[in-house]
Parts: C-alpha cells; sequence; structure tokens
C-alpha cells in the first residue's frame, strides 16, 4: 500500500501544486516568519509564552490539539483576542496515516469544534505524518495544510541557546518554523520542560524584533509566493511506541464523533 502511495504521490506531479501541496515556507524577500507553536494549549506554559509575544509584539500561530483545546477553553479565547491565529492539530494527536477515512475527519471536526469560533482553515497534520489520502481529507474539509521549513527540535532535552542557535542558522525570510508550548504525547519526562522553549523564543524575539516581523501564518502567506511540497511523512511506529502514555497497540488510537 505504501508503495502504491509512493507511486501515486510521484504521479501527482503533474497536478498543479497548489491543489494537493502542503505548505513549508513563503517565498518573499520581505524580512517576515512565522512561528508556531503545536500541541497546546498548555495551561502553565501558554499563558507564558503569549506574554513574551506581547512584549515583543509578536504574533504567532497556535496549532492545538482539541482536546486541550477542550479543557482550556480561556486559553484559545486568550490567545485569538491577542492576534494570533489558532490552527488545527487534531482532536488528540493520532498519527493519520494509521486511522481510517472517518477517523480522520472525526479527529478534524472535533478539533475545529474545540477551537471554534478562533481558529482559521489550517491544519497542521499530528508528527507531520501523511499520506495520499490523509492530504486528500484536509482538503476535503477545506483546509490548507501547513507544515514548515525550520524546527526548533524542543521536543528533546536541548537547551535554550542549542534551540536559538539552531533555529538563527536554519530561518530566512519567509520561514515557518516549528515550536511546542506542550507536548501532548511525550517520551521521557525530561522532555516536557518547555522552559529552554520560552527563554530561546524571548532571546529569539530580544535579537530580531527590530530587523523581522513576526506573523501570523495567514499574514505570512500574503507576504509573497507560498511553498508546497508533496509532502509524504510516513508513521514511525517505534517513535510511536516511545511515546508515554500511548497506547499498547499503536493501531488503539481513541475514536471521536
Ligand atoms: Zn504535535
Amino acid at each position: 500500500m505504501t508503495e502504491l502511495l509512493r507511486a501515486t504521490y510521484r504521479r501527482l506531479k503533474s497536478i498543479p501544486l497548489f491543489v494537493f501541496g502542503t505548505i513549508t515556507h513563503v517565498s518573499t524577500s520581505k524580512p517576515a516568519v512565522a512561528l508556531t507553536f503545536d500541541d497546546g494549549p498548555d495551561p502553565v506554559f501558554t499563558p507564558r509564552l503569549l506574554d513574551i509575544l506581547q512584549q515583543h509584539h509578536a504574533k504567532a500561530t497556535f496549532f492545538m490539539v482539541g482536546q486541550a483545546a477542550e479543557r482550556h477553553p480561556d486559553l484559545v479565547k486568550k490567545a485569538a483576542a491577542a492576534g494570533h491565529a489558532i490552527g488545527n492539530h487534531s482532536w488528540d494527536h493520532p498519527s493519520f496515516p494509521l486511522l481510517t477515512g472517518h477517523e480522520r475527519r472525526a479527529q478534524i471536526r472535533a478539533c475545529a469544534k474545540a477551537i471554534a469560533p478562533y481558529a482559521q482553515q489550517i491544519f497542521r497534520p499530528p508528527y507531520a505524518d501523511q499520506n495520499l489520502l490523509s492530504r486528500l481529507d484536509a482538503l476535503w474539509l477545506g483546509y490548507q495544510v501547513i507544515t514548515y521549513n525550520a524546527t526548533a527540535m524542543d521536543w528533546l532535552d536541548h537547551d535554550a541557546d542549542w534551540i536559538k542557535g539552531r533555529i538563527m542558522s536554519r530561518m530566512q525570510n519567509g520561514s515557518i518554523i516549528l515550536f511546542h508550548d506542550s507536548l501532548f504525547r511525550h517520551g521521557e519526562d525530561r522532555y516536557v520542560d518547555r522552559e529552554p522553549m520560552l527563554k530561546a523564543v524571548d532571546m529569539l524575539l530580544n535579537e530580531l524584533s527590530g530587523r523581522l516581523s513576526f506573523m501570523t501564518v495567514p499574514e505570512l502567506l500574503r507576504q509573497g509566493r507560498p511553498q508546497r511540497q508533496y509532502w509524504h511523512k510516513q508513521t514511525d511506529i517505534d517513535v510511536l511506541n516511545g511515546l508515554k502514555g500511548q497506547y499498547g497497540e499503536v493501531r488503539r488510537y481513541s475514536k471521536v464523533g
């Protein structure tokens, strides 16, 4: 099946990318980037992140997990009221290629309900795992799929200097950058700490706010030409099984809808 999907993806290259492409960044000469924060909202770290962003007049995009958003509706509202964009990151963070089409659409719809009425029609697949069918489901529901072209690797226990250095070396005008204000499912306990991420974001904004605009993904998409890829990322079963609170058998995701 996987080979078939890969072959289909290759053939899709004759179809315009704007139909199936996944947006990774924007081609622009303007000094602007989009910071994105996945897996929240988190009752401890999201409010602190919102304070940091506000201090630097920076806007960002939060790809929220529906289950967390439902627990903390005040934080969804607060982030939106501060001018940040809210995107859909599924109901409870399964790897979409492992689900049926019905389950995938139920995941997106359940999250949409939890983040309404603040959300934009943008979706980021959990773990960035995506195959052709899951891409089509997002298209069917009217979502733009947004991944990234720079990652903070903040799901591991790197310190703030390391995270900042990594982003500085990878960032360019038009970049979409992946951070996490929470880890909905995580590996070892020491990875949960968001202090290094918060500190790294603060340092980045301190250094760059004067010469770089930090804006939401929808705003960034208007600054130039969105760049798209046939993004295919297979589920890594070993990674999933290494996550805490994961099910004995990875296919047994909770069903919603
Ligand atoms: Zn995630």
